[in-house]
């Protein structure tokens, strides 16, 4: 089979590979009907994922259907069509047992998937801890649909779950890419007050306008200012921190009001300065990244009532023979890109 694989930093090719095979009782093998290019793949080419082994296959982000299991897979069978989660867990070490799935202690555990072992932008897929890893796909939800439940939708609910919003709240969510949105939409699921966004392409800003009507929308430039106008007690109550931009993170202290939860979201590239003598007072809650993805069945059950729409993200669709393509345009920027699905 043809496999988009990592060679070396700044390479990535489609090369021919053995079809996986199953290597463990609590594995299982997936036929992907439909994966897509993240953000983090990007990091993985520009070599700023040290993790990330050359010669793995990329791709954390699909959906298909379930080719064999091994014998100790109890919740999924032969058939079923699955979402795949990023992330790979026990389910029984003591961060399992705890919800924190990020944090599982088997050396399989965490961002695995396309990153230290073959990933999706293939046909097929080997997925450890099958139990945890996949979750069954409602008839009702087409793979559009679920496409991005394990990760990038995984990562806006978890964000939104612990964020502590309130009803009354104003919620600042900094940044508009393709996470920011799930967040967004994760954000909505909870009704605070007011949302606002803020997000520097004016693109992408066009794109939450016309798509979430209800959201207020900013540029960088303005947004601290907007926030104290259209917030009750000077500043966000709740700030999401999801660009990882220069700025970003002085952006979300600056921007909330005293003894806010500032959840940071974004993946920076950076170190980022706390100037702890200029806060102090403020008794602001930070909350840090990354993503625990066990919370897939309930999302793929919003989406399934129709609370949870990720398909207007999909603005581009490629077979996975012109990935280099799909790649140069997600990469790019270009033609109103926010998500690109690929079928194998
Ligand atoms: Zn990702
Ligand atoms: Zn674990």
């Amino acid at each position: 089979m043809l496999a988009y694989t990592y060679v070396k930093p700044g390479t990535f090719a489609l090369l021919e590979k053995p079809k996986p095979v199953l290597l463990h009782p609590k594995d299982a093998i997936v036929r992907v009907t439909l994966s897509s290019i993240c953000t983090s793949d990007l990091h993985i080419k520009h070599g700023s994922v040290p993790k990330a082994v050359p010669g793995i296959t990329v791709g954390h982000e699909m959906v298909g259907v379930v080719e064999a299991c091994g014998s100790q897979v109890a919740t999924v069978r032969p058939g079923d069509r699955v979402a795949v989660n990023v992330e790979t867990f026990c389910g029984s070490c003591f961060f399992c047992r705890h919800g924190f799935v990020n944090n599982c202690t088997d050396p399989n555990g965490g961002w695995a998937l396309g990153c230290r072992i073959d990933g999706g932008q293939a046909p097929f897929v080997r997925v450890p801890f099958a139990d945890q890893g996949l979750t069954v796909i409602p008839d009702t939800v087409s793979d559009e649909q679920a496409l991005f439940v394990g990760d990038i939708l995984a990562t806006g609910f978890w964000a939104a779950r612990i964020s502590e919003i309130q009803r009354e709240d104003t919620v600042l969510i900094l940044g508009a890419g393709p996470t920011g949105i799930c967040t967004l939409l994760c954000v909505q699921l909870q009704h605070p007050k007011r949302i606002i966004v803020c997000e520097k392409d004016p693109q992408r800003r066009q794109f939450v306008r016309e798509h979430y009507p209800d959201v207020l929308v900013v540029a960088p430039e303005e947004v601290e200012a907007f926030v104290q106008n259209h917030s009750d007690h000077g500043g966000a109550d709740v700030v999401l921190e999801v660009a990882g931009g220069n700025d970003t993170f002085r952006l979300a202290w600056t921007c909330a009001r005293p003894n806010a939860v500032v959840t940071i979201v974004a993946l920076y590239e950076e170190p980022q300065v706390l100037p702890l003598p200029d806060m102090y007072g403020k008794n602001l809650t930070f909350k840090t990244g990354g993503v625990d993805g066990c919370d897939c069945e309930e999302i793929l059950s919003l989406i399934a009532q129709g609370q949870l729409d990720t398909t207007p993200l999909i603005t581009h669709t490629f077979p996975l023979q012109q990935v280099e393509q799909a790649y140069a345009l997600f990469e790019e920027r270009r033609d109103g890109v926010i998500k690109v699905a690929l079928k194998p």
